[in-house]
Protein backbone atom coordinates (compact mmCIF):
# COMPACT_ATOMS: atom_id res chain seq x y z
CA UNK A 1 0.00 0.00 0.00
CA UNK A 2 0.90 3.35 -0.93
CA UNK A 3 2.14 5.51 2.32
CA UNK A 4 0.33 8.46 3.03
CA UNK A 5 2.91 10.49 3.59
CA UNK A 6 4.26 9.64 -0.20
CA UNK A 7 1.12 10.38 -2.24
CA UNK A 8 1.12 13.13 -4.49
CA UNK A 9 -0.51 16.32 -3.46
CA UNK A 10 -1.76 17.68 -6.70
CA UNK A 11 -4.91 15.83 -7.94
CA UNK A 12 -3.15 13.52 -10.93
CA UNK A 13 -4.38 13.40 -14.26
CA UNK A 14 -6.76 10.37 -15.69
CA UNK A 15 -3.72 9.25 -17.29
CA UNK A 16 -1.83 9.57 -14.56
CA UNK A 17 -4.69 7.47 -12.23
CA UNK A 18 -4.47 4.93 -15.01
CA UNK A 19 -0.74 4.14 -14.61
CA UNK A 20 -1.21 4.56 -10.95
CA UNK A 21 -2.43 1.05 -10.44
CA UNK A 22 1.08 -0.36 -9.20
CA UNK A 23 0.52 -3.94 -8.78
CA UNK A 24 -1.89 -6.50 -10.63
CA UNK A 25 -4.30 -8.09 -7.87
CA UNK A 26 -1.91 -11.46 -7.26
CA UNK A 27 -2.61 -14.38 -5.69
CA UNK A 28 0.55 -15.23 -3.26
CA UNK A 29 2.13 -18.74 -4.11
CA UNK A 30 0.16 -20.44 -1.36
CA UNK A 31 -3.21 -19.21 -2.88
CA UNK A 32 -1.88 -20.73 -6.39
CA UNK A 33 -0.44 -24.00 -4.61
CA UNK A 34 -4.04 -24.21 -2.68
CA UNK A 35 -5.64 -23.64 -6.08
CA UNK A 36 -3.86 -26.50 -7.88
CA UNK A 37 -4.47 -29.29 -5.04
CA UNK A 38 -7.99 -28.36 -5.06
CA UNK A 39 -8.42 -29.05 -8.41
CA UNK A 40 -6.01 -31.90 -9.46
CA UNK A 41 -7.18 -33.77 -6.27
CA UNK A 42 -10.44 -33.66 -7.08
CA UNK A 43 -10.63 -34.41 -11.00
CA UNK A 44 -8.30 -37.44 -9.91
CA UNK A 45 -10.76 -38.81 -7.34
CA UNK A 46 -13.26 -38.03 -10.01
CA UNK A 47 -11.59 -39.80 -12.66
CA UNK A 48 -9.67 -43.00 -11.21
CA UNK A 49 -11.40 -42.76 -7.85
CA UNK A 50 -8.32 -42.76 -5.61
CA UNK A 51 -6.21 -40.00 -4.13
CA UNK A 52 -3.10 -37.81 -6.11
CA UNK A 53 0.00 -40.17 -5.97
CA UNK A 54 3.32 -38.42 -4.92
CA UNK A 55 5.34 -37.49 -7.77
CA UNK A 56 2.76 -36.03 -9.70
CA UNK A 57 1.37 -33.88 -6.44
CA UNK A 58 5.23 -32.95 -6.53
CA UNK A 59 5.38 -31.71 -10.23
CA UNK A 60 2.05 -30.35 -9.61
CA UNK A 61 3.61 -28.19 -7.06
CA UNK A 62 6.27 -26.92 -9.23
CA UNK A 63 3.86 -26.42 -11.87
CA UNK A 64 1.80 -23.94 -9.54
CA UNK A 65 4.52 -21.79 -9.04
CA UNK A 66 6.53 -22.30 -12.50
CA UNK A 67 5.49 -18.85 -14.21
CA UNK A 68 6.18 -16.57 -11.11
CA UNK A 69 9.58 -19.12 -11.02
CA UNK A 70 10.40 -17.90 -14.39
CA UNK A 71 9.36 -14.14 -14.94
CA UNK A 72 10.03 -12.50 -11.13
CA UNK A 73 13.76 -13.06 -11.44
CA UNK A 74 13.75 -12.60 -15.19
CA UNK A 75 12.22 -9.29 -14.78
CA UNK A 76 12.34 -7.82 -11.44
CA UNK A 77 15.67 -9.30 -10.79
CA UNK A 78 17.42 -8.94 -14.21
CA UNK A 79 15.41 -7.21 -16.00
CA UNK A 80 15.15 -9.22 -19.19
CA UNK A 81 11.43 -9.90 -19.28
CA UNK A 82 9.34 -6.32 -19.48
CA UNK A 83 7.41 -7.82 -16.56
CA UNK A 84 6.47 -10.17 -13.54
CA UNK A 85 3.51 -11.20 -16.08
CA UNK A 86 4.78 -12.07 -19.53
CA UNK A 87 7.30 -15.11 -20.51
CA UNK A 88 5.38 -17.23 -18.21
CA UNK A 89 2.18 -16.46 -18.38
CA UNK A 90 2.34 -16.62 -21.82
CA UNK A 91 -0.71 -19.37 -23.00
CA UNK A 92 1.97 -19.28 -26.55
CA UNK A 93 5.08 -20.52 -24.01
CA UNK A 94 2.35 -22.75 -21.86
CA UNK A 95 1.92 -24.26 -25.61
CA UNK A 96 5.68 -24.83 -26.01
CA UNK A 97 6.47 -26.00 -22.96
CA UNK A 98 3.63 -28.43 -23.29
CA UNK A 99 5.15 -29.86 -26.74
CA UNK A 100 8.84 -30.01 -24.35
CA UNK A 101 8.05 -31.69 -21.64
CA UNK A 102 5.47 -34.21 -23.47
CA UNK A 103 8.28 -35.74 -25.40
CA UNK A 104 10.28 -35.84 -22.51
CA UNK A 105 7.51 -37.78 -20.54
CA UNK A 106 6.68 -39.92 -23.46
CA UNK A 107 10.16 -40.67 -22.94
CA UNK A 108 10.61 -41.42 -19.46
CA UNK A 109 7.07 -42.73 -18.87
CA UNK A 110 5.92 -39.73 -17.20
CA UNK A 111 2.59 -38.87 -18.41
CA UNK A 112 0.76 -38.48 -14.91
CA UNK A 113 3.58 -36.36 -14.11
CA UNK A 114 3.79 -33.65 -16.40
CA UNK A 115 -0.12 -33.78 -17.03
CA UNK A 116 -0.28 -32.33 -13.06
CA UNK A 117 3.07 -29.66 -14.09
CA UNK A 118 1.09 -28.20 -16.69
CA UNK A 119 -2.67 -28.32 -14.88
CA UNK A 120 -0.86 -26.58 -12.38
CA UNK A 121 1.11 -24.13 -14.53
CA UNK A 122 -2.35 -23.16 -16.42
CA UNK A 123 -4.43 -22.94 -13.46
CA UNK A 124 -1.74 -20.02 -12.08
CA UNK A 125 -1.92 -18.50 -15.31
CA UNK A 126 -6.09 -18.77 -15.14
CA UNK A 127 -6.28 -17.32 -11.22
CA UNK A 128 -3.73 -14.11 -12.13
CA UNK A 129 -5.85 -13.64 -14.97
CA UNK A 130 -9.24 -14.05 -13.12
CA UNK A 131 -9.73 -10.60 -11.59
CA UNK A 132 -8.86 -8.92 -15.03
CA UNK A 133 -11.60 -10.72 -16.92
CA UNK A 134 -14.35 -10.11 -14.60
CA UNK A 135 -13.21 -6.81 -14.28
CA UNK A 136 -13.40 -6.48 -18.14
CA UNK A 137 -9.68 -4.98 -17.97
CA UNK A 138 -8.61 -6.25 -20.72
CA UNK A 139 -5.33 -4.85 -21.54
CA UNK A 140 -4.22 -6.37 -18.28
CA UNK A 141 -4.26 -9.46 -20.24
CA UNK A 142 -1.79 -8.69 -22.27
CA UNK A 143 0.53 -11.22 -20.68
CA UNK A 144 -1.77 -13.82 -22.08
CA UNK A 145 -0.73 -13.43 -25.86
CA UNK A 146 2.92 -12.34 -25.43
CA UNK A 147 5.15 -11.21 -27.25
CA UNK A 148 2.27 -10.87 -29.81
CA UNK A 149 0.82 -8.64 -27.27
CA UNK A 150 2.18 -5.71 -24.90
CA UNK A 151 2.50 -6.88 -21.36
CA UNK A 152 0.36 -4.31 -19.16
CA UNK A 153 2.84 -2.06 -17.41
CA UNK A 154 2.23 -1.90 -13.44
CA UNK A 155 3.67 1.61 -12.00
CA UNK A 156 6.65 0.34 -9.63
CA UNK A 157 6.33 -3.20 -10.98
CA UNK A 158 10.03 -3.26 -12.05
CA UNK A 159 11.03 -1.76 -9.01
CA UNK A 160 10.37 -4.38 -6.79
CA UNK A 161 12.36 -7.29 -5.33
CA UNK A 162 11.34 -10.67 -5.02
CA UNK A 163 12.81 -10.90 -1.20
CA UNK A 164 11.78 -7.49 -0.25
CA UNK A 165 7.86 -8.34 -1.86
CA UNK A 166 7.79 -11.06 0.85
CA UNK A 167 9.20 -8.53 3.86
CA UNK A 168 6.68 -5.88 2.57
CA UNK A 169 3.72 -8.28 3.04
CA UNK A 170 1.53 -7.76 5.52
CA UNK A 171 0.26 -11.06 6.99
CA UNK A 172 -1.75 -9.99 9.13
CA UNK A 173 -3.76 -8.11 6.38
CA UNK A 174 -3.66 -11.68 3.77
CA UNK A 175 -7.62 -11.49 1.71
CA UNK A 176 -9.52 -14.19 3.88
CA UNK A 177 -10.49 -16.34 0.65
CA UNK A 178 -7.28 -17.02 0.26
CA UNK A 179 -6.78 -18.07 3.51
CA UNK A 180 -9.81 -20.20 3.54
CA UNK A 181 -8.53 -22.12 0.40
CA UNK A 182 -5.41 -22.70 1.87
CA UNK A 183 -6.95 -23.97 4.95
CA UNK A 184 -8.99 -26.18 3.04
CA UNK A 185 -6.05 -27.40 0.32
CA UNK A 186 -4.41 -28.70 3.68
CA UNK A 187 -7.25 -30.40 4.93
CA UNK A 188 -7.33 -32.67 1.70
CA UNK A 189 -4.04 -32.65 1.14
CA UNK A 190 -3.86 -34.45 4.53
CA UNK A 191 -7.27 -36.22 3.72
CA UNK A 192 -5.40 -37.45 1.12
CA UNK A 193 -2.69 -39.21 3.18
CA UNK A 194 -0.34 -36.15 2.62
CA UNK A 195 1.27 -37.58 -1.01
CA UNK A 196 4.45 -36.07 -1.68
CA UNK A 197 6.15 -36.38 1.74
CA UNK A 198 6.83 -39.78 1.39
CA UNK A 199 8.59 -39.12 -1.97
CA UNK A 200 10.83 -36.79 -0.15
CA UNK A 201 11.35 -38.77 2.55
CA UNK A 202 11.98 -42.40 0.81
CA UNK A 203 13.94 -39.94 -2.18
CA UNK A 204 11.83 -42.18 -4.07
CA UNK A 205 10.98 -40.88 -7.49
ZN1 LIG B 1 1.70 -15.22 -11.60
Amino acid sequence: MLDQQNRPRTRPSIAQLKRLKRTPASMLPWGHAAVGYLYYSFIVRVRDRRAPTGPAVLTLAVGTQLPDLIDKPLAWSLGILPSGRSLGHSLLFAVLLTIVVWVVAQRYDRQREVSALMVGHLLHVLADSTPALIAGNWEELGSLLWPLTPVYQYTGEMDQSIIGFFLELDLTALPLPGVVLSLLAIGVWIFDGRPGIDVIRDRRW
